[in-house]
C-alpha cells in the first residue's frame, strides 16, 4: 500500500524500514507534521501514518478524504488528536497501536519520580559543570512508606502501581473502571478527592478526553498536600499548566515531572537549541529546580519502537487485505 509517514524522524524510519521487510509497503517519509499546510503531501497516497502531535481534525480529514486517503494508521496509543466522528462520516478508517510497551512509559514515570526526589538531575549538573561535590540542597525522602496516587489504572498505570507496591509504597487509585489485577495486588480504589488529598506522589495515566481535560486544575491543586509530587506522562492537557505553575510558585505543591505539555505541538521532538524557542509558560517552568521536563519520550525504547513499527505496518496490511482489525487497534 502507498503510505505517507508524517512527523517521521530518523529513528522512526530505521524501525519502519526494518519492519517493512516483511510487508513491502511503499513508504514515503516526511519530517513535517500533518496539518492543513502539509496535508497536500498526501495526494496520491492511500494511507497516512501519523503520530501524537499530527492534527487530524475535521478540516484535515476532509482534505484527506478528497485525496482518496482511506486509512489513518496512528503509530501511537493515544488518539485525542483525531476527530473520530468526522473520520467515520468521511469513510476513513482509523487504527492505532493499542499497546506497544506500557512498561516503557511506566518506567519513565518512575524515573521522573526518582530523579525529582533524589535530585540526580541537579547533582549531575553540579558535579559535571562545577565540580561541586557538596550534597547541600539534594535532600530527598524515602519512597517506601509513602503513598502513590495513580489516576488511570489501565496498562501503564497498573505497571507503575505494581512496581511501586514492590518498593514499599501504598498505592491509591482513581479510575471509573477498576482493574481487578490492581485490586488483587493491593491497590486501594478511592474517589478523586481522597486520592488528591492523601497522595505524596500523583501520577497521571488516563487518556485525554472531554472528562479529563484539565482534570488537574486550580481547584484540584488546592486539595493536594504542599509536599506533593505531580507526574504527568499521559497527555499535556490533563493538567492546567498555568494553574500548576502558580501552585509551584506559591509552594502549594512541591514538584512537577512532565513528559507531555499542552502546548508541546511543534516544540517537543524538535532540536530548538539554535533558536532557543520555548514558550513563556514553559520557560517559567524550566527556571524552577523542582520541575523536570522531558520531551514526550516515555514511549522511546527499542522494544516500543519495534512493536510500534510492526503493529502499524501489520494494521495497514490487514486493512489492505480486508481483514478484521483487532478491537484494541480499531478506532473508527
Ligand atoms: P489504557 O487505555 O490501558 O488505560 C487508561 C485508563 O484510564 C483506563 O483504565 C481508563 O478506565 C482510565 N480512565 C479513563 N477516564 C478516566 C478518568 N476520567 N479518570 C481516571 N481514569 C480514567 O491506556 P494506557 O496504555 O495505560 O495509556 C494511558 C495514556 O498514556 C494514553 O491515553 C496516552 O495518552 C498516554 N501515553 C503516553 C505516552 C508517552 O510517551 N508519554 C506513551 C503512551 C501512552
Amino acid at each position: 500500500m502507498k503510505v505517507i509517514v508524517y512527523s517521521s524522524k530518523p529513528y522512526d524510519q530505521d524501525f519502519l524500514i526494518r519492519s517493512n521487510q516483511s510487508y513491502q509497503h511503499e513508504l514515503l517519509f516526511v519530517q513535517q507534521g500533518l496539518n492543513l499546510e502539509t496535508v497536500h503531501l498526501a495526494q496520491g497516497y492511500s494511507a497516512v501514518c501519523a503520530f501524537v502531535n499530527d492534527q487530524l481534525d475535521r478540516q484535515v480529514l476532509t482534505q484527506l478524504a478528497q485525496y482518496q486517503v482511506r486509512l489513518v494508521a496512528l503509530r501511537c496509543a493515544g488518539f485525542d488528536n483525531v476527530d473520530l466522528e468526522a473520520a467515520k462520516v468521511l469513510g476513513i478508517q482509523v487504527v492505532r497501536v493499542g499497546a506497544y510497551s506500557p512498561n516503557a512509559v511506566a518506567e519513565h514515570a518512575l524515573s521522573l519520580i526518582l530523579t525529582l526526589n533524589r535530585k540526580t538531575h541537579l547533582a549531575y549538573q553540579r558535579i559535571q559543570q562545577q565540580r561541586n561535590f557538596s550534597i547541600d540542597g539534594l535532600l530527598g525522602f524515602d519512597l517506601a512508606g509513602k503513598t502513590l496516587g495513580v489516576i488511570g489504572t489501565g496498562k501503564i498505570g497498573a505497571i507503575l502501581a505494581k512496581t511501586t507496591l514492590a518498593m514499599g509504597m501504598e498505592v491509591l487509585a482513581y479510575d471509573p473502571l477498576k482493574n481487578p489485577a490492581c485490586e488483587q495486588l493491593g491497590v486501594n480504589y478511592v474517589d478523586l478527592h481522597t486520592l488528591l488529598s492523601q497522595a505524596d506522589v500523583i501520577s497521571l495515566h488516563c487518556p485525554l478526553n472531554e472528562h479529563t481535560h484539565h482534570l488537574i486544575d486550580a481547584q484540584a491543586l488546592l486539595i493536594m498536600k504542599p509536599s506533593v509530587m505531580l507526574i504527568n506522562t499521559s497527555r499535556g492537557a490533563v493538567i492546567d499548566t498555568c494553574a500548576v505553575l502558580e501552585a509551584l510558585e506559591q509552594k502549594r505543591i512541591a514538584y512537577l515531572g512532565m513528559d507531555v505539555y499542552e502546548n508541546e505541538q511543534g516544540m517537543f521532538f524538535e532540536d530548538l537549541s539554535c533558536t532557543h524557542t520555548a514558550d513563556e509558560l514553559l520557560e517559567k517552568l524550566l527556571a524552577l529546580d523542582n520541575v523536570l521536563v522531558t520531551s514526550h519520550q516515555g514511549f522511546f525504547t527499542q522494544e516500543a519502537l519495534s512493536n510500534i513499527s510492526d503493529t502499524t505496518l501489520k494494521n495497514i496490511q490487514r486493512f489492505e487485505a480486508g481483514e478484521r482489525i483487532p478491537d484494541a487497534e480499531f478506532l473508527a
